[in-house]
């Protein structure tokens, strides 16, 4: 194994291979115009600028995140680059956290405040953001060109720009591990990301240029390498991060079409776990949770432009492999930023669950997946990510000098969240987080015939190709009432609205007052074709209800939510509260009989603890697990003194008697109870005495 070179070694190859090329000279990419979405999208979204938030909590959100965006000084941002660059700094200190004058990951917020400004830009179309935003992508210009043409030590390529010597690049490719190094494709994934977007959202040009040259830079490289050798930097913990390196030169090389940024974007398959991923094996347990997710947001692109097979069959996998048996009830997933074993939930609850970073890149990989084929159960996850983490993880206070987002957010009993993050990767996906809360709410089918209602944000979709203006009103996530509205235009529309897994009871349709006698299944999407004119109104209600999930690995491990909402109690006990509810339950089965309003909205009382949603980001601490308990049979004031036993699978005797509520009558429920309790004896879970006396305390109620 060759040993790391020391510093004066990779200063002499960093010479050896010095810029001969002006950076004038560089090939300028052939078009500029936003590439339209691939022809493996069945489902397009639609772009930033053409749906805006309504009121709301959602909008009071980003508002906390425009005021950053408005107000952080841009020369703090560019202090890294310039420094690197030889460049005046003015007088400017970098933001801090990682970001600082000697940091190994500096320039990555950069990155992210490309994207938020662009984003910001996208939404508001206020002119001091777009100022902004193109006096970062000049200065970041001028850093590449007086790097190209002075760096010291000289890049390899002129294209080269970071906020770091070329070092940690070459140092990589001979296997250097973190400390030494951090995470240098990383980095230059935010900041190709940043500019890509400028261009994209902000119409930047130049961005675009800069962009394009960085792709080249990374294709000269890269592609000289062997592919073992890629490999073997690809599987180093940390310092083989690279973010969505192959998405973003995958999106470049859209726009430029130079095969060079193709190929580029393949240098980056992490083939070992590609390939598990695509056979369906699950390798997951143990691996750094952010720095394969955007990998596989990659894999999609890559599909979309090699048309091969195993790019999207590993991405859909792979996401399988973490939506459900590694997420917690908020969306998050990995403890202390690792995936842990399969299904190993309750197992893993503490205060480093969550990285909020890694829900980021889930929901954009959800999205990538959803695009490609439109399956309800990806905006179930992206409803739950968006609602319980995302919308979680800003602090309901303003800042103008930090972004006030969370990094780990704990799902362990009595945690409480931590904010701030300026300079870290949560920071810097965090102003990116709340800056797009409309990205997803509607897409359209590829051919323009349907549209799409993912979301019940309240928001305005302008749809010019179709001459359509949509409004949704809705207090989301308060309740699950929804109102649409055909302001302007109309025509033949599949009207696609999305049915929540959690709707399942009392959904109504009406149009224009109409209740419509159509069967709405949870997770799917109702469908309403119809001619549609302006003023035309489509009313959705999904009634919320009070309901549990359980740990896979732990039913008794539980979470509480309202509708799509995850309460958590309030408590600074540090071990899990013990909740038992079915002693309370009249003959609807309802936790409502024994989680009770609290009167304000979306909070809610039981054994003294007040529930409240988790979107409410304050400093109190929290549980958003708890343990259910219901040692014994227990019917309301009865105690039949019958231990209420599980079956293999967890379900208890009462657990699997409540999910056959409601009851018609004392009559039925007493009925209900004495087949149950025959087949509990039957299976060897209750003595023929004790089936008597469960039986025998369900009788006495209606007495
Ligand atoms: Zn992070």
């Amino acid at each position: 194994m060759s040993q790391p070179p020391t510093r004066r070694r990779v200063l002499g190859l960093a010479a050896a291979t010095a810029a001969a090329v002006p950076l004038a000279q560089l090939a300028t990419p052939s078009y500029a115009a936003p590439s339209a979405p691939p022809p493996t999208w069945a489902v397009h979204p639609f772009p930033l600028g053409q749906v805006s938030l309504g009121e709301g909590v959602f909008r009071r959100k980003r508002d906390l995140m425009l005021d950053y965006a408005r107000s952080y000084p841009a020369d703090r941002i560019l202090a890294v680059f310039r420094a690197n660059a030889g460049l005046d700094t003015r007088g400017a200190r970098p933001p801090g956290g990682w970001e600082t004058a000697d940091g190994n990951l500096r320039g990555h917020y950069g990155g992210h405040f490309l994207t938020l400004l662009a984003q910001a830009y996208a939404d508001t179309r206020e002119s001091a953001l777009k100022t902004k935003l193109d006096y970062l992508v000049t200065a970041l210009g001028e850093c590449q060109q007086a790097f190209a043409e002075h760096g010291s030590p000289r890049p390899s390529h002129p294209g080269y720009l970071a906020a770091y010597p070329e070092t940690q690049f070459i140092l990589l490719e001979s296997y250097t591990t973190y400390p030494t190094i951090w995470a240098p494709y990383y980095t230059c994934h935010k900041i190709m990301r940043g500019l890509l977007d400028a261009h994209t959202l902000g119409g930047n040009q130049q961005a675009l240029r800069i962009a394009s040259a960085m792709g080249d830079w990374v294709h000269s490289r890269l592609g000289r390498l062997p592919k073992a050798q890629l490999e073997r930097m690809w599987s180093i913990y940390i310092a083989g991060e690279y973010g969505g390196m192959n998405e973003v030169l995958a999106d470049l090389y859209a726009l430029t079409g130079r095969s060079e940024h193709l190929a580029a974007a393949r240098c980056f398959d992490n083939t070992a776990l590609l390939d598990a991923c695509a056979a369906d094996r699950d390798v997951l347990d143990g691996r750094h949770a952010n720095q394969h997710i955007p990998q596989f947001t990659g894999y999609v692109r890559l599909f979309d432009h090699t048309g091969e097979e195993r790019y999207a069959e590993a991405a859909r996998n792979f996401w399988g492999m973490v939506v459900g048996p590694r997420t917690y009830s908020l969306g998050g997933t990995g403890e202390g930023e690792m995936f842990r074993a399969r299904n190993a939930v309750a197992a893993t609850l503490d205060d480093r669950n969550a990285e909020t970073c890694a829900t980021y890149n889930m929901l954009k990989l959800t999205r990538q997946l959803f695009f490609h084929a439109p399956d309800p159960a990806h905006m179930d996850y992206y409803e739950r990510g968006l609602t319980n983490h995302i919308l979680a993880s800003r602090r309901d206070t303003p800042s103008t000098s930090s972004p006030e987002v969370t990094y780990f957010v704990g799902m362990g009993p009595g945690v409480v969240r931590e904010y701030d993050n300026t300079g870290t990767c949560c920071g810097g996906t965090g102003t990116e987080n709340h800056t797009k809360y409309q990205d997803s709410i509607y897409f359209r089918s590829a051919d323009g015939n349907a549209l799409y209602v993912n979301l019940h944000l309240a928001s305005t979709l302008r749809w010019p190709e179709r001459g359509l203006v949509v409004e949704q009103t809705s207090t989301y996530p308060y309740e699950g009432v929804r109102t649409l509205t055909f302001r302007e235009g109309g025509g033949r529309l599949d009207l696609k609205l999305r049915i929540p897994s959690w709707a399942t009871t009392g959904v109504t349709v009406t149009v224009n007052g109409v209740r419509q006698r159509v069967e709405a299944v949870p997770g799917s999407y109702l469908t309403l074709n119809r001619d549609w004119r302006a003023g035309d109104r489509v009313a959705l209600s999904t009634p919320y209800r009070l309901r549990i999930e359980r740990a896979l690995d732990d039913p008794t491990v539980q979470s509480l939510f309202y509708g799509p909402v995850l309460l958590v109690a309030q408590s600074p006990a540090t071990t899990f509260r013990a909740f038992s509810f079915y002693k309370d339950f009249t003959l609807r089965g309802e936790l409502a009989d024994a989680v009770r309003p609290e009167g304000r909205p979306l909070h809610f009382t039981t054994h003294g603890l007040t529930l409240a949603p988790f979107h409410l980001a304050d400093d109190t601490r929290y549980h958003a697990y708890f343990r259910r308990s219901e040692p014994v049979v227990v019917f309301g004031t009865t105690d039949s003194g019958v231990p209420n036993r599980a079956r293999d699978d967890g379900r208890t005797f009462l657990d699997v008697l409540w999910e056959q509520a409601p009851f018609a009558s004392s009559d039925a429920f007493v009925r209900a109870v004495r087949a149950l309790a025959d087949t509990w004896l039957s299976e060897g879970l209750f003595t023929a005495l004790e089936r008597d006396r469960v039986v025998a305390a369900a009788a006495s109620l209606g007495r």
